[in-house]
């Protein structure tokens, strides 16, 4: 049997962690078992679909490069089909009219409330055949009316559900839309969607979803239904606890790989293994191995991911990511170091991409002014020999390295007979506009010659200014 499975999101908002999750999963098994991973849009629900919501899922899919070899798929292209099967089912005497008028069914349920007994339709029409004429009506499902539906799931067990727990269930509404369960079920099975995948939220969805499936004489489908995910407080997750939008990460500055990684790791587990390139989650993935309970999100342990991932990803890989975050800072770095060399110095410096992009604007742009704190302690008045001397020393080198920067740096410090720290501390103002960066001779080796010229002449007329004042 060939493995296909699918991802089927409702377009009503952005791509969560809960979803994308759950995608990852699916996917997983499907590129673990050779098989085929379907994107399956379920927009059948008019009102709360929103093209922003679709064009949100494709790009957070996109994104953590969760690609499907089917899809995207949307059941709103599909409502002939889903017809096509009600009448069906109603031809085979599986499905029937219901012409109960809204206010009566309301008056059984409240009766049923009162009573204290679990709201349920009692089957009024399942066999009627005295059909008034023109009156409105929806199509319900006629479910066995004993028996047990037993769902094997790959995460929970068997789960066992008494078909006199269910009632008629309405698959076409008054204004002939298809409903939601039974849209789910033609997709599944049209696909030949052999593994379903998906939130626990939707476990009292299968007993029913298995009778109509059975009624059509389709195969039932594997199922595996991934429990919740929680905040660190062990609340429901929410945007109480931070990015909860996929894409969020992205603007976080968050890599893929570090969210993808994060993510196999909240609820499933290979032995006590933390890091997973791609290529491992689908060697080692199995449903089997995935948690039944409840697991908690923790952004500490993302940002110690993103952390690896920052470091030991190629470094033209990470620099491409980090280019994203200039472009939105709107800086231009055509011009200047490539990104992988803004990679190789600060990834063990930063949490983050976009806190990287931010530090590291001084390589493509001139900053306005120099950090406060840092120009009041290194900018003063005993420190304008050494940015002299080390301004000389750094133009008359012929060749821009490293090693030539660092052996001006040593040279100065060892004319004026001060300490590293005495000429360092200035010309890294001077230089990257605050007391914080990478080992100087790393870091001006990435700045123009000429530009660190420019730089300590600037810093040398601050000094110059704070002494007349
Ligand atoms: N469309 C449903 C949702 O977004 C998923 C349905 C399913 O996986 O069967 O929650």
């Amino acid at each position: 049997m060939s493995v296909v499975t699918r991802f089927a999101p409702s377009p009503t908002g952005y791509l969560h962690v809960g979803g994308a999750r759950t995608a990852l999963y699916s996917w997983l098994f499907a590129k673990s078992q050779g098989g085929q991973f379907v994107l399956r849009i379920e927009d059948t629900d008019l009102e709360r679909s929103t093209d922003e919501a679709k064009q949100a899922i494709l790009d957070g899919m996109t994104w953590l490069g969760l690609t499907h070899d089917v899809g995207p798929i949307y059941q709103t292209d599909r409502f002939d089909r889903y017809k096509e099967l009600v009448q069906q089912l109603l031809d085979e005497g599986k499905a029937y009219k219901c012409f109960m008028s809204v206010a009566e069914l309301d008056s059984i349920r409240e009766a049923q409330e009162a009573a204290g007994e679990k709201p349920r339709y009692p089957g009024t029409w399942r066999d009627r055949t005295d059909h008034p004429a023109d009156a409105p009506y929806v199509v319900r499902f006629k479910n066995p009316l004993d028996g047990n539906v037993v769902i094997n799931d790959h995460i929970r067990g068997d789960i066992t559900i008494s078909n006199t727990e269910l009632d008629d269930l309405i698959i076409m509404r008054t204004d002939g839309a298809p409903t939601y369960n039974f849209c789910v079920v033609v997709d599944d099975w049209d696909m030949g969607i052999t593994h379903v995948v998906r939130g626990e939220d939707h476990i009292n969805n299968t007993p029913r979803q298995i009778n109509i499936l059975q009624a059509l004489g389709a195969p039932i489908p594997e199922y595996a239904h991934v429990s919740m995910i929680l905040g660190d407080d062990g609340k429901k997750l929410s945007k109480r606890h931070g990015a909860v939008s996929v894409m969020q990460y992205r603007d976080d500055g968050f890599l893929p790989q570090a969210v993808l990684n994060y993510l196999v790791r909240l609820g499933w587990s290979h032995g006590d293994q933390e890091i997973f390139s791609v290529a491992e989650m689908i060697e080692h993935f199995s449903l089997d191995n995935i948690s039944k309970s409840a697991s908690a999100f923790n952004t500490e342990k993302l940002v110690w991911l993103n952390q690896h991932y920052m470091k030991t990803l190629p470094g033209n890989e990470v620099g491409e990511a980090l280019a994203w975050h200039f472009a939105q800072m709107q800086i231009d770095t055509t011009t200047g170091p490539a990104h992988s060399e803004i990679v190789a110095i600060q990834a063990d410096r930063v949490k983050t991409l976009a806190e990287m992009a931010q530090i590291s604007t001084y390589f493509y742009q001139d900053f306005a002014e120099f950090d406060a704190n840092a120009a009041k302690k290194h900018l003063r008045p005993v420190a304008k020999d050494a940015l002299l001397l080390v301004k000389e020393n750094l133009l008359a080198l012929t060749e821009w390295t490293s090693e030539n920067i660092q052996a001006a740096i040593n040279a100065t410090a060892e004319t004026l007979e001060v300490g590293m720290g005495k000429v360092g501390m200035p010309l890294r103002v001077a230089a990257t506009g605050s007391g914080n960066s990478p080992s100087l001779d790393v870091t001006l080796v990435l700045l123009n010659q000429a530009k660190i010229g420019e730089r300590i002449d600037k810093a040398l007329e601050f000094i110059a200014i704070r002494e007349n004042c």
